[in-house]
């Protein structure tokens, strides 16, 4: 754990009691702070008290003299409205702060040095987080990963000489640490996601733009024209930039080109790596995240002879284009953390015959966009509440079928895929949408598709449970 010395003899409300808010609280208490908690659900202010904190109503409190209200990630700071803890913190001039401002201003008091990269950008954050500390592993560092990807930050060992923090950063991290100041900041892309979250997408973008410019090196993915601003604005400001490139020809900067990840400078190319045959690093949106992870570890002074077979042992993570089964020319494919069209686009990009799972709760963005994938579409599955909007948008282009549930498509793209001649056919859950309408959370989805595929006769189950 990582105790909060800076609000040492200070009270601090924090609103929002799950996995990261009671870590927030027990660091502050570890730090010898006095936290006061709360969260609007009777289980998680028990399951806080159960460890021990203090649990007051913060509508009851008295808010003056407070040193910061802790807000847990998923409770509104802006938008739709502002959470009413983060108005009573506002008209009392509370600061509201995140776990990641109480991590940055650990590392600032106590191991500035202390080697820190942070991970943002639309989509791919969690792949190359968890690229980036299976290559520092490999290289022998110790290595703290956590953030929006698994672990809470605050859960982590503090930081300290030689030990690397590689912390996934959501954009509400980001725009709750004001003191930011990562070794290596990534940001792979933008697109529309979560404005819900954050109103206008000038405004998110601008969330993530803080944080590679609050980075001594910034790694900058420049595949898409927001992102490319961004890089354009850190260079004329003088930062150091490395920009991250498929489309483009780069001076200096990370490159992949037929599958071979390339690092240049001042003009002169080095390959450092090829992703062939590297099942979890499949896709173009993969080579993005690869380019980036490889970019990073350079940055951070790690040599490539370490970097390039370290790549090939990466085992990638559940529910991002997962391979969770075979039988005989059929892949099972698991992309259940696929929620928006842009990174549906990618898992489509990946396959060229495919028999797609698609549909759940439909975010704005709806199937914008993967057009120029439906040729290699076979046949889609329709599930959840989109079924009938997306019928509408496949009329005439694809063939599909609404089924309603993951079950029944799962069978009947099965049985369609089983009986094709093709040599390679996917079927491939990919479903653009939220997974609310019919389950918990995207895992839960992805778990239900990898049990459907495993009990299918004679499959061979792969992958890891998650
Ligand atoms: P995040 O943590 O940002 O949500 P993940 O690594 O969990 O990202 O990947 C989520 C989904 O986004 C994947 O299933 C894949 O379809 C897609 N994806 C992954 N990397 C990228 C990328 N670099 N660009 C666009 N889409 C991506």
């Amino acid at each position: 754990m990582i105790p909060a010395t800076s609000f040492r003899g200070r009270r601090v409300a924090v609103f929002g009691l799950g996995k990261s808010g009671i870590a927030s609280a027990k660091s502050l208490l570890a730090g010898g702070a006095a936290p006061v908690c709360w969260d609007d659900a009777e289980n998680s202010r028990a399951a806080a008290a159960a460890e021990g904190l203090a649990v007051l109503d913060l509508n009851e409190i008295e808010w003056g003299g407070m040193a910061a209200l802790v807000l847990a990630p998923g409770v509104p700071l802006t938008h739709p409205a502002p959470h009413w803890t983060v108005r009573k913190a506002e008209a009392a001039g509370v600061p509201v702060i995140g776990d990641l401002e109480i991590f940055s201003r650990e590392r600032a008091r106590h191991a500035p040095e202390a080697p820190f990269v942070a991970i943002t950008g639309t989509n791919g954050k969690s792949t190359t987080t968890a690229l980036i500390a299976h290559l520092l592993a490999a290289a022998g560092r110790e290595v703290q990963l956590g953030g929006n990807i698994g672990t809470a930050t605050l859960s982590l060992k503090p930081p300290a000489t030689g030990r690397y923090h590689v912390l996934e950063c959501s954009s509400f991290q980001i725009e709750t640490a004001p003191s930011v100041h990562p070794s290596v900041g990534v940001h792979l892309n933008l697109s529309p996601d979560h404005l819900d979250r954050h109103g206008t997408f000038e405004r998110y973008a601008g969330i993530k733009e803080r944080l590679v410019a609050a980075s001594d090196i910034a790694v900058v993915g420049i595949d898409d024209v927001d992102s490319a601003r961004i890089a354009d604005r850190l260079a004329q400001a003088g930062r150091a930039v490395v920009r991250i490139s498929q489309k483009q020809t780069l001076a200096h900067g990370v490159t992949v080109r037929d599958g071979v990840v390339i690092s240049v400078e001042n003009g002169a190319a080095t390959p450092i790596a090829s992703l062939a045959g590297i099942p979890s690093l499949r896709g173009a949106h993969n080579a993005q995240n690869a380019a980036a992870a490889v970019a990073a570890l350079l940055a951070l002074g790690i040599p490539k002879e370490v970097i390039a077979p370290a790549l090939s042992t990466f085992a990638g993570l559940p529910h991002r284009m997962e391979e969770v089964g075979r039988r005989g020319h059929v892949l099972y494919v698991n992309d259940s953390k696929a929620t928006n069209a842009d990174a549906t686009g990618k898992a489509l990009a990946s396959f060229n015959h495919i028999y797609w799972i698609v549909g759940g709760r439909p975010k704005s963005d709806g199937l914008t966009g993967l057009d120029p994938f439906f040729p290699r579409i076979a046949k889609a599955f329709l599930i959840g509440e989109a079924a009938e909007a997306f019928a509408g948008v496949l009329e005439g282009q694809v063939p599909f079928e609404i089924v309603g549930t993951l079950e029944a498509a799962t069978a009947a793209a099965s049985a369609m895929a089983e009986s094709d001649a093709s040599p390679e056919a996917a079927v491939l859950l990919s479903p653009a949408c939220a997974s609310f309408d019919q389950f918990r959370s995207f895992e839960h989805r992805g778990d239900v598709f990898r049990a459907l595929v495993a009990a299918l006769p004679g499959v061979t189950p792969r992958g890891v449970a998650a």
